[in-house]
């Protein structure tokens, strides 16, 4: 990765999409997410938690004095570190509630995400000094139907898309849609291909998961990273995830090596997408789309 900052959540940037409903924007910073606080009249509920217990602490901050005395929840849209390893400080003051395949994806992959991203960066890994793998307090299956008082939040799970276990956060009364990492904004896919310890990430399944996505019309789309917008957030992260596995499958149907189609394809969809960030994101898209083309005319 390139241009690493330091991965820091700015609450003071928090505004109000929606009545009582904020999203803490993350400002186009590299490994900063975009977090939730949506308010019923009972409760509120906080999606994602930041990088580290340091961010996670001013999100709880931020979120106990938007709640005001009202309950705490929270959940986290999938378990990569950015996204929930900050879960712990907010043990006691929240009940932490996520689906059963993401509560998997700690349990099986969360140590190892770990040991990887405290390897990326000296300033990433003393984010993560003290942080432990995120445990939820409660484990649903299926779709989960959260009561705030007065306004019901839907947790519904997508199936495998950007990782194994992604769910995304429904706010119905709003028209506000949470994705997690299966749409970013203003840069390429993030589609986390590491074999062999993790090849959970599918180019296909993410591609039908956009399309039911995007047939629910959400008003406002609320992405894991980059600028919040309408259902055009989606369509962009489905047009461009139909372009790359076209680009791809077309060279690997005739033959060529995943290096070669990797260095070629990544300079068509430069070209196309001059302005986005991310370019490091093509390459393991390409690994994706090429052992899926293979495992289907295997
Ligand atoms: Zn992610």
């Amino acid at each position: 990765m390139t241009d690493m900052t330091d991965p820091a959540v700015q609450v003071a940037g928090a505004r109000e999409i929606a009545p009582d409903l904020l999203v803490i924007p993350n400002h186009g910073v590299d490994l900063v997410p975009n977090i939730g606080v949506i308010g019923g009249t009972e409760a509120v509920l906080v999606v994602d938690t930041g990088l580290g217990t340091a961010n996670a602490s001013e999100v709880l901050a931020f979120a106990t004095s938007v709640a005001a005395g009202r309950r705490l929840f929270l959940t986290t849209t999938h378990f990569h570190p950015e996204h929930a390893y900050g879960a712990q400080v907010f043990a006691g003051a929240a009940t932490y509630l996520v689906n059963r395949g993401q509560a998997d994806d700690l349990t099986t992959k969360g140590a190892g995400y770990l040991r990887m991203f405290r390897g990326l960066d000296p300033a990433i890994a003393a984010r993560l000094e003290d942080v432990r793998i995120p445990v939820p307090d409660e484990v649903y299956d299926g779709s989960h139907e959260l009561d705030l008082g007065g306004r019901t939040v839907r947790l519904r799970p997508t199936g495998r898309g950007h990782t194994l276990g992604d769910q995304v956060v429904e706010v119905p009364d709003a028209g506000v849609l949470f994705t997690g990492d299966l749409a970013e904004t203003g840069q390429f896919a993030i589609l986390p291909w590491f074999p062999p310890h993790d090849t959970d990430v599918t180019g296909a399944g993410w591609l039908s998961v956009l399309d039911r996505l995007v047939s629910d019309g959400p008003r406002v789309v609320v992405p894991g990273h980059g600028e919040v917008g309408g259902v055009a957030v989606l369509t962009d992260v489905r047009d461009y995830l139909s372009e790359l596995r076209d680009e791809t499958w077309r060279r690997r149907d005739s033959g060529l090596g995943v290096e070669t189609i990797a260095a070629e394809v990544r300079a068509v969809l430069v070209e196309r997408h001059p302005e986005w960030a991310g370019q490091e994101w093509i390459e393991p898209g390409v690994g994706c789309l090429c052992a899926e083309h293979d495992a289907a005319r295997a």
